[in-house]
C-alpha cells in the first residue's frame, strides 16, 4: 500500500484547520467541542467533495477523460465542486440535476453556471436512463466521458477521507489532543467509508458517528452495508488488506425531519446557534442538520462533560443562500 503512488489531482487546501468551539461548549455546559473545517477546503467555496474529487479526477485524467458527468439534487454541493474540478482540470462538465429548472439560479446553481457546467434537468426516476443515454451519446461524438458517482461516493472517492483521517491524526498528535467522538453528516456514504477505514489505518480509536441527514432507521437498514462496501472497495483500491463489516459502521438516525432539504427548527436553531456563538456558517441541508443532531445529543447528555467531541464541518455553505426564505 503506497498512498503517494495513487493518481491524484490537487484541488483542496490542506490541511484544513481544527478549531475549538469554546463559547459553544460553555453555553451548552460541556463537553469540549472541536470543529474540523472542511468548509474551508477551497475549490469554489469549500466542502467535503473536494477531497474525494482529488482522487476521482486523478483516475479520470489517467484514463484520458475529456468530460465529467455527474448527478445530484438541485442544490447539490457535489455537482458544484465537480463543476469546479472540471474547470480546473480543463475538462467539460455535464450535470444531471433532479427536478425542474428553477426560475432563478441561486446558491450552488449560480455557481454551476459560472463554472461553465451544462445542466440537464431530469425527474429523479429517469436519472439512470438519462445517464446511460448521455454517456453513449458523448462516446458516439468521440468524447471520453468519466462518470463521477452520486456524491463522489465509491472506493476511489472515499480515499479522500481515508487520507483526511491521517491528516487529522497528525494534527491531534501535534497538539497533544485526544478526541473521544467524531461526528459528521452522512448521506451517500463516501465520507463515512473513508473515515471508518482511515481511522483504522491511522490508529485513531475515537468513536465514529455518522449522522444520517436523509434516512430513517427502518427504511434504510441497508445503509451500513453500503458504507462498508464502499470502504472495502476503497481498501482494494489502495491495496490494503483491511476489511470493514456493517457492524463497524455506526449510523445515528432520528434527525431526518420532514425529509431531505426540508428546513425545520432543528436546522434553523443550530445554524443560528453556531453563527452567533462562534461566527461559523452552516448550510441547512447537511452540516446544519448534522450539527443540530450533535447539539441534541449533547443536551440529552450522551457525552460526558470531560470528553472531547469533534464535529466535522463538511461544507455546503453556498446552498444556504437558496434557502434565504426559510430564515425570514
Ligand atoms: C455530500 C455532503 C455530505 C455527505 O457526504 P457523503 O459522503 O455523501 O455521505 C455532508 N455534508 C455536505 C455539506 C455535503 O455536501
Amino acid at each position: 500500500m503506497n498512498l503517494d503512488a495513487l493518481p491524484r489531482f490537487p484541488l483542496a487546501q490542506l490541511p484544513t484547520p481544527v478549531e475549538e468551539l469554546k463559547n459553544l461548549s460553555r453555553q451548552l455546559g460541556g463537553p469540549e467541542i472541536l470543529i474540523k473545517r472542511d468548509d474551508q477546503t477551497g475549490l469554489a467555496l469549500g466542502g467535503n467533495k473536494a477531497r474525494k474529487l482529488e482522487f476521482l479526477l486523478g483516475q479520470a485524467l489517467q484514463q484520458g477523460a475529456d468530460t465529467l458527468i455527474t448527478l445530484g439534487a438541485a442544490q447539490s454541493n457535489h455537482c458544484r465542486q465537480t463543476a469546479a474540478a472540471a474547470a480546473k482540470a480543463g475538462l467539460r462538465c455535464e450535470l444531471i440535476l433532479n427536478g425542474k429548472k428553477p426560475e432563478v439560479a441561486n446558491g450552488n446553481l449560480l455557481l454551476n453556471n459560472l463554472l461553465g457546467a451544462t445542466s440537464h434537468w431530469i425527474e429523479r426516476s429517469q436519472r439512470a436512463a438519462e445517464l446511460r443515454a448521455m454517456d453513449e451519446a458523448l462516446r458516439a461524438q468521440g468524447r471520453k466521458p468519466y462518470l463521477v458517482p452520486v456524491g463522489g461516493s465509491n472506493g476511489v472517492g472515499a480515499t479522500g477521507y481515508l487520507v483526511a483521517m491521517l491528516e487529522l491524526e497528525a494534527q491531534l498528535r501535534a497538539s497533544g489532543r485526544r478526541v473521544d467522538h467524531i461526528l459528521f453528516g452522512t448521506s451517500s456514504g463516501g465520507t463515512q467509508a473513508g473515515v471508518v477505514l482511515g481511522a483504522r489505518l491511522a490508529g485513531l480509536t475515537s468513536r465514529l458517528h455518522g449522522l444520517s441527514i436523509d434516512k430513517n432507521d427502518p427504511e434504510h437498514f441497508e445503509y451500513e452495508a453500503e458504507v462498508a462496501q464502499i470502504a472495502n472497495d476503497c481498501a482494494a483500491y489502495i491495496g490494503s488488506p483491511e476489511r470493514v463489516t456493517r457492524e463497524d459502521v455506526n449510523v445515528v438516525y432520528g434527525y431526518k425531519g420532514e425529509g431531505y432539504g426540508v428546513v425545520g427548527s432543528l436546522e434553523r436553531d443550530a445554524i443560528r446557534l453556531l453563527a452567533c456563538s462562534e461566527g461559523i456558517i452552516l448550510d441547512p441541508v447537511y452540516a446544519g442538520r448534522a450539527f443540530g443532531a450533535l447539539v441534541d445529543l449533547i443536551r440529552k447528555g450522551v457525552f460526558r462533560r470531560n470528553e472531547t467531541v469533534l464535529f466535522w464541518h463538511t461544507g455546503g455553505t453556498p446552498a444556504l443562500f437558496a434557502y434565504a426564505g426559510e430564515f425570514a
